[in-house]
């Protein structure tokens, strides 16, 4: 007799992360190329010393300067082993058994994952024809037994952003005990006036939670750490449901420096944004459909063709995310990564 493991996982695909290929430019998995910030490095250095104690359970210190940073109570804040594992606490948090979770698709990955293990019911709306969250059919998507809502803006993979007004139209018309995540992973990257910070939503309604993360802009993707802020009730089951000392003390420590470390991070998302708009305008000048993408990545709708444009990229030496069957995803990177991606794309028989 062999063990038996769920019979709902057998068919559950597994994540698939972007391939690392040695040799090859990562535009994979919308990470910064410049690295983390020379303060975060020092601050792990220092912090590394300590590595044979446990970590601060309750992450004070981050938690702290993430409510002075954002002008709430540390009480509402929640911070977590990446913000895909807030993604799965907020899941847990809400969601018993056959409960529904609404989110559009495509989008983040992670999203049907977590929820299916959970026990949780999947809800998907379709984006529309223009590659964005489509708010009208998430609102009618919503049923007595709907608990959350994940709002990813920018979205993950196609770069499209909502309209402060449309997202505060959309909040009034949610149902007070539903609650909206707003997945904010590539916020620092926005430049348009027009989009809607979470954070604001976050302070003014006690049914939205304002997700971010350290692992995209301050380039600290492989320590693991993200945050919320959300109502007080929510951030405190957002802890209970936490798997106990999951934020490291490295992560905590070069998040703090991190967070300090704002006028060099506001250089780099700069810079990162010249170079989204330059790569965005060099494909459209070549003749592909890409949406305005506000992320630091860009969506190619390649449909059927998307394997053998992701093949034909890595025979260019450039490594990008391909979604089978509906496009491509190519993060920005440096300008000279970004050059060789922007070859390859023009020597892409079309
Ligand atoms: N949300 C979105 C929209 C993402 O794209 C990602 C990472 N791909 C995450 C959340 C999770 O990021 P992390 O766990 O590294 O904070």
């Amino acid at each position: 007799m062999s063990v038996r493991t769920r019979a709902d996982l057998d068919e559950l695909p597994a994540y698939v992360a972007g391939r690392t290929v040695p040799g090859a430019i990562k535009l994979a998995s919308n990470e910064v190329s410049e690295g983390p910030l020379p303060s975060a490095v020092a601050a792990i250095q220092q912090a590394s010393a300590e590595i044979h104690r446990y970590p601060d359970m309750g992450v004070g210190a981050l938690t702290a300067a993430l409510a002075e940073h954002y002008a709430v109570a540390p009480e509402r804040v929640a911070v977590g082993c990446g913000s895909v594992a807030l993604c799965e606490q907020l899941v847990q948090a809400t969601c018993t058994p056959d409960d529904e979770v609404v989110f559009p698709w495509r989008s983040f990955e992670a999203y049907p994952i977590i929820t299916q293990v959970a026990g949780a019911r999947q809800v998907r709306v379709p984006l529309t024809g223009e590659h964005a969250l489509d708010l009208e059919a998430m609102l009618a998507a919503i049923t007595p037994a709907t608990r959350l809502m994940f709002v990813c803006t920018p979205n993950n993979p196609t770069g499209t952003t909502l309209r402060r007004d449309e997202l505060t139209a959309f909040l009034d018309r949610v149902p007070s005990d539903v609650l909206v995540v707003l997945d904010e992973a590539y916020f620092e990257f926005v430049t348009d006036p027009a989009a809607p910070d979470g954070m604001e939503l976050a302070r003014e309604r006690d049914n939205v939670a304002s997700m971010r993360t350290f692992s995209k802009a301050y380039g600290l993707a492989g320590l693991r750490v993200g945050y919320a802020v959300t109502s007080e009730p929510v951030a405190a089951a957002l802890r209970k449901v936490c798997i106990p000392f999951s934020v490291n003390a490295l992560a905590q420590a070069a998040a703090i420096a991190s967070l300090a470390a704002q006028d060099e991070l506001r250089t780099r998302c700069a810079n990162v944004a010249a170079e989204r708009e330059r790569v965005h305008r060099a494909l459209v000048d070549e003749g592909y459909e890409v949406p305005g993408t506000k992320a630091n990545f860009v969506w190619l709708p390649l449909g059927e063709r998307t394997a053998e444009f992701s093949e034909h990229c890595l025979e260019h030496k450039v490594v990008v995310r391909a979604f089978a069957g509906e496009g491509a995803r190519v993060t920005i990177g440096r300008p000279e990564e970004n050059d060789a991606f922007l070859a390859a794309a023009r020597a892409f028989p079309r």
